[in-house]
């Protein structure tokens, strides 16, 4: 079984706003987002978007909407060079109590389950602490990103995963990163020999 890139949508491939992406125009990519895609695209590992999206059930925006700004960025990804290979998203609202809304790791189990993903060889990359929780509670290895809420996570999330989870200033350290690995031939990544230190910037 392969091992995937799971990647958080805002905060990491787009700027996050505190009131919701809700139209294609307010959908800004962060520099080079698309540039580390395609970077990471050339790992035969599929790269997997899973987003909470609570702004549907909070009926800010439906979920057509959402659906389109997913295909307008996969369209604008691929222009780039890259690919997103699947986009998953939890509508819910908290209180809905749902098993996809991250640091529950619902849609990361859904994904491995119809793609055949082998989550322990896998690697969930967001800029919040529940980013990493839900790749951890999945098995994956967990990377922040200081972009969008990150660096603001990143005191918070060192006593909560210890040393388990490895650091990136934006997407493009991470693609950096993972491509060393691939060229080392040691992908799936050893993660173990990880530490913060080594990529704090
Ligand atoms: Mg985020
Ligand atoms: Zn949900």
């Amino acid at each position: 079984m392969t091992g995937a890139i799971f990647l958080d949508r805002d905060g990491v491939i787009c700027e996050n706003r505190a009131d919701y992406v809700k139209t294609w125009g307010e959908f800004e990519f962060i520099p080079e987002a698309k540039q580390a895609i395609a970077l990471l695209s050339r790992l035969d590992v599929p790269i997997i978007v899973v987003t909470n999206q609570s702004g549907i059930n909070r009926q800010v925006m439906t979920a057509d909407v959402v659906d389109d700004i997913h295909r307008r960025m996969v369209q604008a990804i691929t222009a780039a060079g890259g690919r997103i290979d699947r986009v998953l998203y939890c509508p819910h609202q908290p209180a809905d109590n749902c098993r996809c809304r991250k640091p529950k790791a619902g849609m990361l189990h859904r994904a491995a389950a119809e793609l055949g993903i082998d989550l322990s060889r896998s690697v969930m990359v967001g800029d919040a602490l529940t980013d990493l929780q839900a790749g951890k509670a999945a098995g994956c290895h967990p990377f922040l990103v200081l972009t969008g809420r990150g660096f603001k996570q990143l005191l918070p999330a060192l006593p909560a995963l210890a040393d388990s989870f490895t650091v990136a200033c934006n997407l493009m350290g991470v693609a950096e990163t993972l491509l060393q690995i691939d060229r080392a031939h040691t992908w799936p990544p050893a993660f173990a020999a990880y530490s913060v230190v080594e990529e704090v910037v």
